[in-house]
């Protein structure tokens, strides 16, 4: 399982930042996570200002 993040991202980099293994970067609409590199630590919903990374089923 991985994070995705939905269309609620104002593309503000902080979870950019935050995660771990740096399995986001800067998309054309929102960040994308890369779900072969996420590790599922939830840091990015944690520090998203608008709670845009949820878990993926
Ligand atoms: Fe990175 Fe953790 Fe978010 Fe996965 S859940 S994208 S590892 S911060
Ligand atoms: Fe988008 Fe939230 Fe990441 Fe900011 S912290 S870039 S709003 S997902």
């Amino acid at each position: 399982m991985a994070y995705k993040i939905t269309d609620e991202c104002i593309k503000c980099g902080a979870c950019a930042e935050e995660c771990p293994v740096d399995a986001i970067t800067e998309g054309e609409e929102t960040y994308v996570i890369d779900p072969e590199l996420c590790i599922d630590c939830g840091a990015c919903a944690d520090i998203c200002p608008v709670g845009a990374p949820i878990e993926d089923e």
